[in-house]
């Protein structure tokens, strides 16, 4: 039995899919950056896209179910799909909450391929009053630059400045931007609440910046990440640390509970990592978006593995950030 599995048993707990209350959707691995810990593996070299009777699939399944409230729209930069925009804009007249991981660069960058403009990306997530989920590894240039490459701090700086005069950010205004943070290193997260405030400080002072939320997430152990801390002989330590730190109400809210995941095939995943490993659902459970069903999804069991143990250290790591108070300290290395 895998050692995540053994734990859950021998403190008896028992983590059964919830609900699927948000469908996210990888449409595309092209991304005009190549970030150090994308656990995407996306680069401006990728090409794969989601088909158009794929993601018509995604949305005849969003109007078939009502529960399905949110749909969750990521990549590589998922705003380089050719289609992305007709994606958002058929969600939104049915009614959905639709988010967007939008990495902000992409804004400046324009397309890596055509090189086409993207410019009015921030009149048009206003226009269509998308949730903007975007990371920011950090209030300065080092540490952001250093994560996710060179000049990448300035650029998002000037993208959040767009976005804050589409009205993202500013109370009242109904359009919400999050930023994302992770760690640079092999260390988990510090507490959410104090470093959003850190970060509001920062960027309000020093840059006059207005965001939500900040939503702090952990460095999962797969792919780029963990290649550089096994280059570095550090896999096994960071692996230690996220067991020491196993939280139960962490892993009560992680987000395979609540969620269901889809590549640009179809594919479903318990969750975006477990798509990444290529680690199916369940052989019980449907296969494809073409074959989506409720309850079957609902009875499945959730594929647990080592790297699950990422979503479970201190205050837990999902897509919406932390799941739980952490009590227990957190350490640097
Ligand atoms: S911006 Fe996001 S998707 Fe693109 S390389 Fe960086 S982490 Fe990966
Ligand atoms: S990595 Fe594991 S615990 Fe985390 S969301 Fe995916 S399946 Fe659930």
């Amino acid at each position: 039995m895998p050692e995540f599995l053994r734990l859950l048993d021998a403190r008896s707990l028992s983590l059964e899919p919830l609900s699927v209350e948000t469908l996210q959707i990888n449409i595309t691995r092209l991304c005009n950056q190549a970030c150090r810990h994308c656990h995407v593996d996306a680069s401006p070299r990728r090409r794969e896209m989601m088909a158009r009777a794929t993601w018509e699939q995604c949305l005849a399944v969003l109007e078939r179910h009502p529960s399905i409230r949110h749909l969750d729209i990521t990549g590589g930069a998922p705003e380089l799909h050719p289609d992305f925009e007709q994606i958002v804009r058929r969600a939104r007249a049915v009614g959905r909450h639709v988010m967007v991981r939008h990495n902000l660069t992409v804004t400046l960058d324009g397309h890596p391929i055509s090189g086409a403009s993207m410019a009015h990306l921030p009149g048009f997530f206003a226009e269509q009053g998308v949730e903007v989920i975007s990371s920011l590894p950090y209030y300065r240039a080092s540490l952001t630059d250093r994560q996710r490459g060179r000049g990448v701090f300035d650029k998002s700086v000037e993208a959040i400045r767009r976005l804050n005069a589409e009205g993202f950010g500013r109370p009242g205004s109904g359009l919400l931007l999050d930023l994302v943070y992770n760690p640079a290193g092999a260390y988990l997260p510090p507490d959410q609440c104090s470093l959003e405030a850190e970060f509001r400080r920062e960027l309000r002072e020093k840059l006059g910046l207005e965001f939500n939320r900040l939503l702090t997430m952990t460095n999962m152990p797969i792919h780029r990440f963990r290649q550089q801390l096994e280059q570095r002989g550090g896999y096994e330590r960071y692996m230690e640390k996220l067991m020491e730190n196993f939280n139960p109400a962490a892993a009560a809210g992680v987000m395979c509970r609540s969620m269901i995941s889809v590549d640009h095939q179809g594919r479903l995943y318990d969750c975006d990592f477990n798509q990444m490993l290529g680690v199916e659902l369940d052989a019980e459970a449907p296969a494809t978006i073409f074959d989506f069903d409720m309850s079957a999804l609902l009875a499945r069991r959730i594929r647990f593995a080592r790297h699950c143990f990422g979503c479970t250290a201190g205050a837990g790591s999902s897509c919406g950030g932390a799941t739980a108070d952490s009590g227990m300290e957190q350490e640097a290395s």
